[in-house]
């Protein structure tokens, strides 16, 4: 089967699993796991942050961060496909107690008028008050679109004007470091808060962090004991975050070049396909979804009428080009 539903299904490698074996543990709650320490550092410093923590799962660390930065009954403001809205199962809401409101973008992308006319200012008792803005880069729902550098400084600009905080769920920013050559630590620079995962492109069997100021990550550490997230020895799993980042960050090219193989084939514009998610308008989702099982390929329907694949490390060349010629044949009819 050539498994393109998620780049979150890659299996870890010979060398990401040697890495782990040998890692050197502790017990993470007493902050005495050495590769946990040396995974935390690394990935603050690459974005040029205090301090990072390390968490089982990006929603986690968004949540987490979103913590930080919005106290309940206070507001987020974000894109209405954004991943903190609809696949984290309302933990913002349930856990933080904090609300939302969405601004509607087809790519994903800022839309700072809309920002700026929804900004609530602290008003006491009669109204909920905007404290933090969400920006996600790579925009997942949207499929894989960067946000580009230029409206993210813009966002900082408003969001320090008003004085409220941004927050990047970055689980893919990685995918938008290597597409565009932006370094991680100027994405770094527009936010307060990130979360950036090691399970998705770069093929870590688990893992993520949140990154902020030394205090916030003092906090989430205390938050994440609560939520049940305090780890003991996970160097094992950390070493496979750090080995991601040796060896796995610059091979996204590779997926991203798969990514505009697979949209040429499904009569898409590969132009228009920025990173490592494709996803296209097909006359019957569910359709298209099973006669592709039936000829090795798992794709994902993301609505009646859409079909999304990613690529990823566990799928070579010769893989992405047996898919096309099935998708291709597929949606000819
Ligand atoms: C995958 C993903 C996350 C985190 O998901 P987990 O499954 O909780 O690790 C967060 N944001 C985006 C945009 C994602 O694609």
């Amino acid at each position: 089967m050539i498994d393109l539903r998620s780049d979150t299904v890659t299996r870890p490698t010979e060398g990401m699993r040697r890495a782990m074996a040998e890692a050197e543990v502790g017990d993470d709650v007493y902050g005495e796991d050495p590769t946990v320490e040396d995974l935390q550092e690394r990935v603050a410093g690459l974005f040029g942050f205090e301090a990072a923590l390390f968490t089982p799962t990006g929603s986690m660390a968004n949540v987490l961060a979103l913590a930080a930065l919005v106290g309940p009954g206070q507001e987020v403001l974000c894109e209405s496909r954004a991943h903190i809205l609809r696949a984290e199962l309302g933990a913002h809401g349930a856990l933080t107690g904090l609300t939302s409101r969405t601004w509607t973008n087809a790519d994903g992308q800022v839309d700072l008028d809309a920002i700026r006319e929804m900004h609530a200012p602290d008003m006491g008792p009669f109204f909920v008050r905007t404290t933090a803005i969400s920006v996600e880069n790579t925009h997942n729902f949207a499929g894989g679109t960067v946000l580009p550098l230029d409206d993210l400084q813009e966002l900082r600009a408003h969001a320090d004007a008003v004085g409220c905080g941004v927050h990047m769920d970055g689980a893919r920013i990685w995918n938008a470091h290597v597409a565009t050559g932006t370094p991680l630590a100027s994405y770094g620079a527009v936010a307060d808060t990130m979360a950036v995962c090691f399970s998705k492109g770069l093929g870590a069997p688990i893992g993520s962090a949140m990154l902020g100021s030394a205090e916030q990550i003092a906090e989430a550490r205390v938050r994440r004991k609560r939520m049940g997230g305090g780890m003991r020895q996970v160097g094992v799993l950390a070493a496979a975050g750090l080995y991601a980042l040796d060896h796995h960050l610059e091979r996204l090219a590779e997926d991203h070049e798969h990514a505009r193989i697979l949209a040429g084939a499904c009569g898409a514009d590969p132009d228009l396909t920025e990173t490592n998610i494709v996803v296209v308008e097909v006359p019957d989702a569910p359709a298209t979804v099973s006669a592709a099982r039936d000829q090795g390929v798992l794709v994902g329907a993301v609505g009646p009428t859409r079909v999304r694949m990613l690529t990823h490390l566990d799928v070579d060349r010769a893989d992405v080009e047996q898919a096309a010629v099935v998708l291709a044949k597929i949606l000819a009819g």
